[in-house]
């Protein structure tokens, strides 16, 4: 027997109340984006389940994506069977046939919602145990902790088996927290950062700052890569390109070599701030991790963080380099961000940057600078492009035509 369907288990969001349906609505839409790889696969909610229907789609392959999407508690596979009492005997015989092994007990739990039906719940808990003895004279019943609990629905339209439970993300669904703008760099903290921060419901864009000719092409696609494995968690993302030459530029011809990443930095969290205004974003989000490198002392942080009062989220900051390499090999980043792409600021960046920079002394050197002009300039070059999970297989294809030119 083939699974029909999968019942989905919300998370969290069964104790928040009025936002039920604002929840539900914006689950159904992630699971939608992040199955959107399965056209045949059709999503549907309602207040209490959701209903992944799989119309001869791999259960597999379904199951593994619907584990990483954050606002599931559980969920699991069903099979649908007619409403007739052979068939359904002649069903959970197959069924426990097929995961029975030696010493196991079972039980069998019957709900019936449509009370139309011949039989009621522990009738049917009868007879189908009785079909199962039939079957597995061997098997014994047992009510507490069984190994096996088959699960009968008897619903308006057919009957509903199935016997696993199988564990979920949990988290919130993406978007129920709100936007946030998501500094990513291609390093290995940053698409860890957005990872966490999609972990409580927050719909990241991801804002990416790109030196071309200095940055390569490489490093921009690695950007998009890293994306690309976010959108897994809940859905498509948004990512916003800017151009970031003449800034850097700029600052090194003007600046002083110890200054130049605070300043660097003060612009990129300007620009992001910009757009995250323009876009209706409500946070920043950066993978910034206390003494990580000189740009992350707590002086600078302060002094990059001066130039505005939007809340600035730093999922990563008191985690230690190897507990974050942990996630980024768990949601499968780690090996993106190693490759070998110099991004915009390991190109610029000074032999000895200051670790303790001076707001005033930054914003002397600031006066050399043309702030408003640079930064208008930059975000009327900016390129928004929509990542979806799909575009992996893309990239697949054009991998494959350049292997046969
Ligand atoms: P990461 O591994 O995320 O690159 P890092 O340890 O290399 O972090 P820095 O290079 O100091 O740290 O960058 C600190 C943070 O600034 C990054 O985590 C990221 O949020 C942001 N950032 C750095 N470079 C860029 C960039 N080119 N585009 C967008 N954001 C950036
Ligand atoms: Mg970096």
């Amino acid at each position: 027997m083939q699974y029909s369907e999968i019942m989905v288990r919300y998370g969290e969001l069964s104790t928040k109340g009025k936002n039920r349906m604002r929840f539900i609505n914006r689950l159904k839409r992630n699971i939608k984006h992040v199955l959107s790889v399965y056209p045949a696969v059709r999503v549907a909610a309602d207040r209490d389940r959701g209903h992944i229907y799989l119309n001869g789609t791999d259960y597999h392959d379904v199951a593994e994506s619907l584990k990483q999407i954050f606002g599931i508690q559980a969920f699991s596979p069903v099979y649908k069977v007619e409403k007739d009492v052979t068939v359904l005997e002649k069903a959970v015989q197959e069924v426990m046939t097929g995961i029975y092994r030696d010493g196991m007990t079972f039980k069998i739990s019957s709900k019936r919602s449509d009370h139309h039906f011949e039989l009621d719940s522990r009738e049917l808990n009868q007879v189908l145990g009785s079909a199962v003895f039939e079957a597995l004279p061997q098997i014994e019943a047992q009510m507490k902790n069984p190994d096996i609990t088959l699960k009968v629905e008897i619903r308006e339209e057919a009957a509903y088996l199935s016997h696993e439970n199988i564990k979920g993300a949990g988290g919130l669904p993406v978007g129920t927290s709100g936007k946030g703008m998501l500094m990513l760099s291609g390093g290995i903290d940053s698409p860890v950062a957005g990872y966490l921060a999609l972990k409580r419901g927050v719909n990241i864009e991801a804002v990416h700052f790109a030196s071309p000719p200095y940055t390569s092409p490489g490093a921009l696609k690695k950007a998009q890569d890293l994306t690309r494995k976010l959108t897994k968690f809940g859905g498509n993302i948004q990512f916003i390109e800017v151009p970031f030459t003449e800034i850097q530029e700029e600052i090194k011809e003007k600046a002083p070599e110890a200054y130049l990443m605070t300043l660097t930095r003060r612009f990129m969290m300007r620009i992001t701030d910009w757009i995250r205004e323009q876009r209706g974003g409500l946070v920043i989000i950066n993978g910034e991790s206390l003494g990580q490198v000189a740009s992350q002392t707590l002086e600078s942080m302060q002094a990059i963080n001066a130039v505005t009062n939007t809340p600035v989220i730093r999922p990563v900051v008191t985690m230690d380099k190897l507990e974050i390499i942990d996630i980024a090999e768990k949601i499968d980043t780690f090996n993106i961000s190693v490759q070998p792409f110099e991004d915009c600021c390991t190109i610029f960046a000074p032999d000895r940057p200051k670790t303790n920079p001076k707001i005033k002394n930054v914003e002397q050197y600031e006066t050399r600078l043309d702030i408003d002009g640079l930064v208008a300039r930059a975000v009327a070059g900016i390129k928004i492009t929509e990542i979806t999970p799909q575009t992996d297989q893309a990239d697949e294809v054009d991998d494959l035509i350049a292997d046969l030119l």
